[in-house]
């Protein structure tokens, strides 16, 4: 096992070098993942296929700033694949505020992942109306944003001003396609992080391929 820094692990499993957090909750299995102990320490094997955060370390993320106790904001919860890595990685010090506004996907991510995770608080919202979100206190250090609308840009910009810390990161997942067909997802990104540069340093944005074809992810900082 090798071991990048304290967040996530490489593991070998069948062969294959593979993306792993310590499990926060032994014995506990969110997705089906397959759980593997080493030296007396369970590890979720972190699927890239079925996490977009996972893609883009995959594909050479350069910042990564979730780590114990970190505290994130993750609008788009659904039923809470990469909710629940984060919440491993982050630790039982650290927080995670899953926004999620559709309640059948809400019961979902509050019956199999939020119910068994001290440190992840779901918020049963609309993330159009972060003002209404009561149980987020102070500021985080992260917010991510998964929720496939086309105006999520403006959203995600109105939770950063709320929420997000000054140099605090935001990572935005980009659906290129369900923004506008007509344009290329190279032209999408271009467009979205326009609307960001007065407020964030961009950092980095990743195909998400050939683990999403249709997702691209912008790394940014807030301004200081
Ligand atoms: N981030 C998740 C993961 O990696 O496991 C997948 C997120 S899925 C692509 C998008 C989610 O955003 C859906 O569950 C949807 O219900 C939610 N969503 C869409 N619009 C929203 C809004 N305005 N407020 C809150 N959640 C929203």
């Amino acid at each position: 096992m090798e071991e990048d820094n304290q967040s996530f692990f490489w593991i070998k499993s069948e062969g294959q070098r593979k993306l792993a957090t310590e499990n926060l909750v032994p014995g506990n299995q969110v997705y089906k993942e397959k759980l593997i102990i080493k030296k007396g320490t369970e590890y979720r094997l972190w699927d890239p296929f079925r996490s977009k955060l996972a893609a883009a370390i995959m594909n050479e993320l350069e910042n990564f700033p979730f780590e114990n106790k970190t505290k994130i904001l993750y609008l788009g919860a659904s039923t809470g694949t990469t909710v629940s890595h984060i919440s491993d990685i982050v630790g039982p010090n650290g927080i995670v505020f899953g926004v999620e506004h559709a309640s059948r996907v809400a019961r979902d991510f509050l019956d199999r992942v939020a119910s068994h995770r001290s440190n992840i608080i779901p918020i049963l919202q609309d993330a159009r109306k972060p003002k209404e979100y009561f149980s987020v206190f102070g500021k985080v250090d992260v917010v991510y944003v998964d929720i496939a609308q086309p105006d999520q840009t403006k959203i995600a910009i109105e939770n950063c001003e709320m929420f997000l810390k000054k140099g605090g990161y935001f990572f935005l997942v980009i659906k290129t396609r369900s923004i506008d067909v007509t344009k290329s997802p190279r032209k999408i990104i271009e467009q979205e992080t326009e609307k960001l540069k007065t407020k964030f340093d961009i950092l980095q944005s990743i195909d998400l391929h050939p683990y999403d074809k249709d997702h691209a992810m912008v790394i940014a900082r807030y301004k200081n």
